[in-house]
């Protein structure tokens, strides 16, 4: 019997604990609605403690690895910064670590979820490419040569707060305009209206035909589009890999998408344009990488 390695992904909607084969399957699964940025950071804690017991069922847990939807301090284990949780300048992992005696790593979501595409998916075939995931937000990884590329301060890939409207809409980051504003999960719940119960309601909708839940996931997928030619235009990557909850809904958001990008690239009749590819470990890739960071320390 393999030591227990258990992966969470810390989302701004729900909390999903996980244990993982060597191969990147879902053993097992346990999930908790995530206490909003006002809730007290113990809430939060509680939570995901409560998940984290469900998957151990009783079991030795060897170490614990936490994909968080927010900046972190990779080394000190600490959140520095997240729009969507309580965990502000927090020493997330010091805590959980001492409160369940084991090892807590924990790194950003679209970081963990691209360690999981290379583990076990995308990344496989295609060395370079941008992640971008479009859930809750939107959150982004830049992966050169098999390698995470995180930037000065460890927060490359925050694609999500790019101004796409001056003085557009009030982000909860605290700018105003922000391309996830106008593309994610909580653009689509705005634009749907009150009619679904949340994004899966609106995409299981969407496949069955409905035109107001088509035309939502159509105006997401273009300011996505929107968005990825800025990426696109900056980068240059062969292949852009979609992850996040929205990229369920499939050809009815990356079908606009694709036009959009098409429409908006900086000379996109003149140059081959990239790939764009659901994520392989699909939503739950962030969990994944996270159990990945669990065993790799
Ligand atoms: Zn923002």
């Amino acid at each position: 019997m393999s030591a227990l390695h258990i992966g969470v992904d810390v989302g701004g909607t729900k909390v999903l604990a996980g244990e993982v084969s060597d191969h990147g399957q879902m053993l097992r699964t346990a999930r908790r609605r995530t206490p909003g940025r006002q809730a007290e950071p113990r809430a939060l804690d509680d939570a995901v403690t409560e998940a984290v017991l469900e998957v151990a069922d009783g079991r030795t847990v060897a170490a614990v690895g936490l994909s968080v939807a927010g900046l972190v301090d990779l080394t000190r284990g600490r959140v520095r910064f997240s729009t969507h949780l309580p965990w502000q300048e927090d020493d997330t992992a010091a805590r959980l670590s001492a409160r369940w005696g084991v090892p807590v790593l924990l790194d950003n979501d679209v970081s963990c979820a691209a360690v999981a595409e290379l583990a076990h998916g995308r990344g496989l075939a295609h060395p370079d490419f941008l992640l971008v995931t479009i859930g809750t937000g939107i959150g982004g990884a830049i992966v050169h040569r098999g390698e995470l590329w995180r930037g000065a301060n460890g927060m490359a890939g925050e694609f999500g707060h790019v101004r796409v409207v001056p003085d557009g809409r009030a982000c909860e980051c605290g700018l105003r305009g922000c391309l996830e504003e106008y593309a994610s999960g909580n653009a689509l719940m705005r634009l749907a209206g009150d009619a679904y119960e949340d994004g899966a309601a609106i995409t299981a909708a969407a496949t069955g035909g409905d035109p107001a839940a088509i035309q939502a996931l159509a105006s997401v997928g273009d300011w996505f589009g929107v968005g990825l030619a800025g990426l696109v235009g900056s980068f240059d990557p062969p292949v852009v890999v979609v992850g996040g909850g929205v990229s369920d809904a499939g050809e009815l958001l990356l079908g606009p998408t694709r036009a959009a990008l098409e429409r908006t690239l900086v000379g996109a009749g003149h140059r081959d344009l990239p790939q764009v590819l659901v994520a392989s470990c699909g939503s739950a890739a962030g969990m994944v990488g996270a159990v990945r960071i669990a065993r790799t320390g």
